[in-house]
């Protein structure tokens, strides 16, 4: 097998090279490099990866939470092959073209109500970047200008990327404490954490509890404060953490009444996650930006887009001399390949019936966590859509967490490979977040592969 031979790109290789090659030149993102044990994936087909020995695996995070319709769809790889006959990339600064154009249109028509204009990047963190700087430069080109509005309010166990402005508003210590001397100054607040609720508050009052958290800054603050980031719903990358219901829409009337703008981060929970297209709809929230990334071409290439307003938009329209412009973009902004996979990725939405098919598939994987839940040291299961979570924790009662360093949910998911089901984990918490293509039948393999895991990671 370590000999099969590979012709990549007109290179050959064999597998043993492919694996010594992997650990000694190619330095993976989020991975101790000292412990990594290479698993190459060569090839997939629907929700299934196809490593380079030939074992299949259901992509239980859609190669992290980016894949929607499943690999190798014939509709995307279609008009991908299809944007690839007439160009590949034409720049996006000053100049345009016909796929990129007819994207923003659609994605103005499926926004929420209000959300029409649309700047296109290429990474989750670089459409928070846009926001970030948007929000900033609107209010020094505000009539009247509010220059002093230069703060932001986010949350704790923030996830917004690794650049270093979406490293300013991110709150996950572990990964952002040591580029603390690097950051701008932004007001944190406690998680909206729906488990691990405060001592002494319960039930509805969690959600009253965590907005005065909110509006106690925003009153002693606003005339300071640009935008407030959130992750609507579900705080992904903090380990699945559910905010309580109502939360948003108070988070949005909050920042309505102070003035300060609201930034919706949905390039975890954006595209169907949740169950609609984007989480904003479940509360009936429209923010002033709206930020879409992982999922938007399907989890084929790199493309991202900041959605905001009219109001903003005008801000920033003068003659050139004025100075109002936005002097910010990447060089493959709005790159044609990837908006034709995004394009198709909206079509298969609607030729599908994807969100229709959705909720008999949530029901189904919700019957594997009931089971779940039942086993020892299992804390909390949550599910919104096909967004999943089992949280393990050494002591159940007290939430106490198992230490990190123990490694509990990577065992699980190790464990859960040998069952044919791929899965990565945030610490503790196993995250089940497959395609929304994803048939019953899969789902089974996912619920018994993921009690097999919780099971051996739990057994000492
Ligand atoms: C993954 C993620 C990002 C960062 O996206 P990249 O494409 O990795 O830059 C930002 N925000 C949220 C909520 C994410 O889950």
């Amino acid at each position: 097998m370590k000999e099969r031979s590979y012709s990549i790109g007109g290179y050959s290789a064999n597998v043993a090279d492919l694996l010594r090659w992997d650990r000694l030149h190619y330095w993976h993102p989020f991975t101790q490099m000292a412990e990594y044990e290479p698993l190459i994936f060569e090839r997939a087909e629907g929700c299934e990866l196809i490593d380079i020995e030939g074992r299949r695996y259901i992509d239980g995070v859609s190669s992290l939470w980016c894949n929607i319709h499943g690999h190798r769809h014939p509709r995307i790889d279609a008009a991908i092959a299809e944007q690839l006959e007439r160009v590949a990339h034409v720049t996006a600064l000053g100049a345009s073209n016909p796929t990129t154009i007819v994207l923003a249109k659609k994605l103005v028509d499926l926004a929420p109500t209000g959300l029409e204009h649309v700047f296109f990047s290429d990474d989750g963190a670089t459409a928070v970047e846009v926001a970030l700087k948007m929000a900033f430069q609107y209010w020094r080109q505000s009539s009247p200008p509010r220059p002093e509005k230069t703060l932001y309010v986010a949350f704790a166990e923030a996830y917004h990327g690794d650049t270093l402005g979406a490293v300013s508003v991110g709150g996950v210590e572990r990964f952002h404490g040591m580029f603390r001397p690097l950051l701008f100054e932004c007001r944190r607040l406690p998680t909206p954490d729906s488990y691990r609720t405060p001592s002494g508050v319960r039930g509805e009052e969690v959600c009253q509890f965590y907005l005065d958290q909110l509006e106690a800054v925003l009153r002693a603050e606003h005339l300071r404060i640009a935008a407030v980031v959130i992750e609507p719903l579900i705080q992904a990358a903090a380990g699945m953490i559910f905010h309580p219901p109502g939360f948003l829409r108070g988070v949005r009337e909050l920042t309505r009444r102070y003035d300060v703008f609201l930034i919706a981060d949905e390039v975890a929970v954006g595209m169907g996650r949740t169950g609609r297209l984007f989480a904003c709809e479940h509360e009936g929230v429209v923010p002033d930006f709206l930020c879409l990334a992982k999922g938007l071409t399907g989890g084929y290439l790199p493309l991202a887009a900041t959605l905001t307003t009219a109001r903003v938009w005008q801000a920033f329209l003068g003659t050139y001399a004025a100075g109002k412009t936005f002097f910010h973009g990447h060089t493959y902004t709005g790159n044609p390949l990837g908006a034709a996979a995004a394009l198709a990725t909206l079509r298969v939405f609607e030729e599908e019936k994807t969100l229709d098919r959705l909720p008999a598939k949530a029901a189904r994987l919700a019957a594997h966590l009931e089971r779940i839940r039942q086993l020892p040291h299992v804390g909390d299961v949550r599910q919104k859509g096909l967004i999943a979570a089992v949280e393990l924790v050494r002591d159940p009662e007290t939430k106490e967490p198992y230490p990190w360093e123990e490694k509990r949910g990577f065992l699980a998911c190790r464990r859960a490979r040998d069952f044919g089901v791929w899965l990565r984990p945030l610490g503790n918490v196993i995250v089940i977040m497959p395609p929304l293509s994803i048939e019953l039948d899969q789902i089974d393999q996912i619920g018994k592969a993921v009690e097999e895991g919780v099971r051996f990671a739990t057994s000492w």
